[in-house]
């Protein structure tokens, strides 16, 4: 076959947009080919927690679409907003490499029109874990999320089990709102020492990076405690948090919690599924991780 008579292969190629009406556009043409849109949902900075989920999407969908937005409304006053890690041009190359058929990286002037928004209010699913901690966040990721669920009108979204308070609160609103969307939730991408992939990791000095499995090793150690038979983890817990403050951590949370109702649980009983959850600072940057349990 000659060079001339190469076509490219269609799904090697990305479109990125920027504007609601380009993503629009893009949208409807995947729709007139009768495939099925999968949507994985980032803040950029792309690590292999993300491609991770990109795979899911590519698994189960005919057309992948990442929106790569860093979202002012679920970030607090004093939380790393300015600072965070944009590499925009780097994301693109690095989806096109995975096979992503769309990107979609508004502007926030694309998203929110003016500097009120309506919200959206979250009961009690947001009483613990990140949502006591971090006031707005969780109403800040629906907010956005609802907007890019009604956009893109996904057949199915992918959101890692890193942030499992969001999944379920995501997994809420789907079937409050009737999105109409299959929420998939993928497993924790680790460094090879268990540190949770995180595009806030950047942030950790030399020292600090050392130290920051330590997390992980603690809620591994509690999963081991609590399945060999510990149904009371409360002291064991305490232990933990203090083993960790003393390498250097400032403990946000750390606790067992129900699945469904993501409340603190001090009792474990049998044929129950818990997510063992940690939040934790070093320095400024803060680190979560979770593991699920079922007894
Ligand atoms: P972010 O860009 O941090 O907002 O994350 C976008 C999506 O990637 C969310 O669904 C996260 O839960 C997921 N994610 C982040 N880190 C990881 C990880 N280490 N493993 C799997 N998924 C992750």
């Amino acid at each position: 076959m000659s060079k001339d008579t190469v076509f490219p292969d269609p799904a090697d190629t990305l479109t990125v947009c920027t504007s609601v009406d380009e993503l629009k556009k893009a949208i409807r043409n995947i729709r007139a080919g009768n495939q099925t849109i999968g949507f994985v949902p980032t803040m950029g900075a792309l690590h292999e927690g993300h491609f991770s989920l990109i795979d899911i999407a590519k698994q189960k969908t005919d057309a992948v679409i990442v929106s790569i937005f860093v979202n002012p409304a679920q970030f607090g006053p004093n939380e790393d907003f300015d600072s965070y890690p944009r590499q925009l041009q780097e994301d693109v190359d690095a989806c096109k490499k995975a096979g992503v058929d769309i990107v979609f990286a508004p502007d926030r002037d694309e998203m929110y029109d003016d500097s009120t928004y309506l919200s959206i209010k979250i009961d009690t699913l947001n009483d613990y874990m990140c949502g006591a901690s971090r006031p707005g966040f969780f109403e800040g990721i629906l907010l956005i999320v609802n907007k890019l669920f009604n956009l893109i009108e996904p057949d199915v979204a992918v959101f890692g089990q890193k942030d499992i308070q969001q999944i379920q609160i995501i997994r809420q609103m789907v079937k409050e709102f009737n999105h109409g969307v299959e929420i998939v939730a993928a497993p924790i991408q680790r460094a090879n020492d268990g540190l949770a992939l995180s595009s806030r990791n950047t942030y950790l000095t030399r020292d600090q990076r050392t130290v920051a499995p330590g997390l992980f090793r603690s809620l591994q150690y509690i999963e081991q405690q609590i399945i060999s038979g510990v149904n009371e983890p409360k002291l064991l817990i305490e232990h933990q948090k203090d083993e960790l403050e003393a390498k250097g951590f400032e403990i946000d949370y750390l606790n067992v919690f129900t699945e469904k109702t993501l409340s603190p649980v001090t009792t474990l009983s049998k044929d129950e599924r818990y997510i063992l959850a940690g939040a934790a600072y070093l320095g400024k940057t803060r680190l979560i991780d979770n593991i699920l349990i079922e007894l």
